[in-house]
Parts: C-alpha cells; sequence; structure tokens
C-alpha cells in the first residue's frame, strides 16, 4: 500500500520547485513532477536552464526534458524518488494532466529555435 501525503505537504512541495537554486545544487537527484524526468544536476549542467534571474530569492530550475518549471531536489527533504509522492504531486498541481498521470515516457521537448539576425 502506498503512503498517502496530505494537501499541505503537496502544498509546500509545489513552493520548492520555485527559486530553489541552492537546493538543487545540493542535490544528487532532482524530479520534474510533469514529465518525471529525475537526473543529477551536476551531470547536466549544460542542459540545464535556469529563469528568474533577477530573484533575489534564488533562480529556478526548469526541467531539461519537458521545460516546464516543475523540478524539486532531494536536498528539498521531499521524498522526490518515491512514485506515490510524485503522482499526488502531478494530479494535485495539474489536475490530471500531465506526463506522468498519462504514463507516457520522457521526452525531450523541442525547444524553441531563437534566430538571431
Ligand atoms: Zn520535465
Amino acid at each position: 500500500m502506498g503512503k498517502t501525503y496530505s494537501p499541505e505537504d503537496i502544498k509546500e512541495a509545489h513552493k520548492a520547485t520555485i527559486y530553489h537554486e541552492k537546493d538543487i545544487l545540493n542535490s544528487s537527484v532532482c524530479t520534474c513532477f510533469y514529465c518525471g524526468y529525475q537526473f543529477d544536476p551536476h551531470n547536466e549542467k549544460e542542459e540545464i536552464e535556469w529563469w528568474d534571474e533577477e530573484s533575489p530569492k534564488g533562480k529556478t530550475i526548469v526541467c531539461p526534458m519537458c521545460l516546464i518549471d516543475c523540478v524539486i531536489g532531494d536536498a528539498s527533504g521531499f521524498p522526490v524518488t518515491d512514485h506515490d509522492f510524485i503522482m499526488a504531486c502531478t494530479e494535485a498541481w495539474f489536475g490530471g494532466i500531465s506526463r506522468i498521470s498519462d504514463g507516457k515516457p520522457v521526452e525531450r521537448a523541442n525547444r524553441p529555435t531563437i534566430i538571431v539576425d
């Protein structure tokens, strides 16, 4: 039987998906709660994008696969690799509309091509 998580846990976890640069850099595993991608942020430095560069609270990491800002690292203290936790969060945040809810495999999204002229 899976664990259950309270709505408060889920809400707190959502806060850990933004302005969390320090947590991410202290984590050895991060999970994207939209597409399910798990990665070590130290192995993907080249691929990783950050948003909120100007925020005094810290930058926000963007998932290298789906480009959505819904990533939590294990340094946040949340069980980021626990399947039940991942399901509870993705259901709560995306209303059952995510690649995880759909059971789709992790897949790299196409980056928009930026044309500089
Ligand atoms: Zn993702």
